[in-house]
């Protein structure tokens, strides 16, 4: 009796974490896709703001050198005004953060762009810059943030049901399967986040031509990256922006599907 009232709960639980996921679906205006999500561009926006002086910080606030913040937001205004990113109701600011020991640049939501100085003093070129800006507004455009969170409300409620509903008061032991399920959720987690990176790696392709730069400049990003790893520098950005290799061969694909006949010769490097 005790354990169906159990199993009873759980599907009361997973049903609670599974109907919200599946019917708060928006149309993205920039991909076309349809995505789950559960909060408006506004939302994202002020919660990219909310989140912003924070994670300066964790990276030593912004780098005191204004000029080259100030660079740095023009390359990125660039390739947002001649891209359809202009359309979107997304905030964008590009900052550069003090930080010269790691290598990372991320996207909060809503617009909230950031590139640490250790990133930057590795990168040759202005077309370069202008590909890890435009992988960020990719996340930003792509609502990658809001997806996650959805994706991982879905997860903690399935999880916490998948627990109960697994969870064996004579054998305590079943605690491991109720764990199982947990790195199950994780495992799925990480799965969309390496389908983001690709997704924002795609819309990058079509920006950077679209401002002005050479999309292959992007692939020697990569490049850079998998040689700063190698040498055993941070793993971070990896960890965020995971197998440059992979990621390559993609971004040849990408360009060579949007230009078959070549890229234009005027592209900036
Ligand atoms: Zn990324």
């Amino acid at each position: 009796m005790r354990g169906s009232l159990r199993y009873i709960i759980a599907l009361v639980m997973a049903a609670f974490a599974f109907i919200p996921y599946y019917c708060n679906t928006q149309k993205n205006e920039v991909t076309g896709e349809v995505q789950h999500v559960d909060m408006s561009a506004d939302q994202e926006i002020a919660l990219g703001l909310q989140a912003a002086p924070e994670m300066a910080q964790q990276y030593g606030g912004i780098h005191p050198d204004r000029q080259a913040g100030a660079a740095l937001e023009r390359i990125g205004q660039q390739i947002v005004q001649s891209t359809k990113v202009r359309q979107s109701p997304y905030k964008f600011q590009f900052h550069l953060l003090a930080d010269e020991n790691t290598i990372n640049a991320f996207a909060l939501p809503g617009g909230q762009i950031f590139i640490t100085a250790g990133l930057l003093k590795n990168l040759k070129t202005e077309g370069q810059v202008a590909g890890v800006l435009a992988h960020e507004i990719g996340h930003v455009v792509g609502r990658h943030s809001a997806e996650q969170i959805a994706k991982s409300r879905l997860t903690q409620g399935l999880t916490g049901a998948a627990a109960i509903g697994l969870y064996d008061p004579d054998r305590p032991a079943t605690m491991a399967s109720a764990a199982a399920a947990a790195m199950v959720g994780k495992l799925l987690t990480l799965r969309y986040g390496r389908e983001d990176e690709l997704e924002a790696d795609r819309l990058a392709v079509d920006f950077t031509p679209a401002a002005g730069y050479d999309p292959r400049s992007m692939i020697q990003v990569m490049e850079i990256l998998d040689q700063a790893n190698h040498g055993g520098g941070p793993p971070e950005f990896l960890s965020t922006h995971p197998n440059p290799g992979n990621r390559i061969q993609e971004l040849q694909r990408d360009i060579a599907e949007d230009f078959p006949q070549g890229l234009p010769g005027n592209l900036k490097p």
